[in-house]
């Protein structure tokens, strides 16, 4: 293939840039070199909890440069979606943490626990029987689910623990009713994101180091996609990933240093 125009980038986070608070090496040197060449860019993650605010505060705790307007979480998609497809002051139910209530307040929907016209989860640490039980009946009594990521499980410090997907699944289970997810693979956090950047699908590549949820996202949206091999793709199982994933990519990076290269047109692949 030949040298590439660098394109715009939509980049995850948790495995691509980092492991929880630690820095992986050369995501640095990488966005700075972005910065340098005036190469658009967005980090695109699936983490509902934080607000933009403190997911570019964590980046630059860890030497990686970033301010909260280079942040696309699925809280955010949430909101967005929520503006765009209800009217303003909508009724909106939470099931989630700080980062999703923050997002919602600002697109200026009116958060209730008095029969909402939309229940709005995702992860939730403080989850409990009794929030099952509200969500569960906010939803049989006619709200709109919408979820903000369907992943089961999260990598975290102290190993393994369940994500958002795995409290839907208690309450889709009661309710049947499917939510309709934002977050990566849906390629809606995707099309919202290329639409903050101004970018077209095909100007854009997405990179990640998940095929089942960046790549499939990517690949959705009509973007080119870039699988990294820093987090949950190894040489080992990318194989198989990609093909369950059914996803292409246009190149894979052993690491981030060749991520740079690749996506700043220094090499091709
Ligand atoms: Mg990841």
């Amino acid at each position: 293939m030949t040298n590439m125009k660098p394109k715009a980038l939509l980049i995850d986070l948790d495995g691509t840039l980092y492991h929880g608070k630690r820095r992986i090496e050369g995501a640095d040197q990488w966005i700075q070199e972005l910065q340098a060449l005036h190469i658009p860019y967005l980090f695109v993650t699936n983490n509902s909890s934080r607000t933009p605010e403190d997911v570019a505060a964590h980046l630059l705790d860890m030497g990686i440069p970033a301010v909260k307007e280079d942040v696309y979480t699925s809280a955010i998609a949430a909101a967005q979606y929520v503006k765009e497809h209800y009217p303003i002051g909508v009724s909106v139910a939470v099931i989630g943490e700080y980062g999703l209530e923050e997002a919602l307040k600002e697109v200026g929907v009116e958060i209730t626990e008095e029969n909402p016209e939309i229940v709005v989860q995702g992860i939730d640490r403080a989850f409990d029987y009794g929030k099952l039980a509200k969500a569960v009946n906010w939803i049989r009594n006619g709200a709109s689910y919408i979820l903000t990521n369907p992943d089961l499980l999260l990598p975290s410090d102290t190993g393994i623990m369940p994500g958002a997907g795995t409290l839907s699944a208690a309450i889709q289970a009661a309710t049947q009713t499917e939510p309709l997810v934002m977050g990566k693979p849906s390629n809606i956090i995707m099309r919202y994101a290329l639409s903050r950047i101004n970018c077209e699908p095909q100007d854009a590549i997405v990179v990640g180091d998940n095929p089942l949820t960046d790549l499939r996202a990517g690949q959705a949206a009509g973007c080119d996609t870039i699988l990294v091999l820093t987090g949950l793709a190894t040489s080992d199982n990318m194989d198989v990933l990609l093909e369950q994933a059914g996803v292409k990519p246009y190149c894979v990076c052993k690491d981030l240093y060749e991520a740079a290269a690749v996506t700043t047109g220094r090499c091709s692949q």
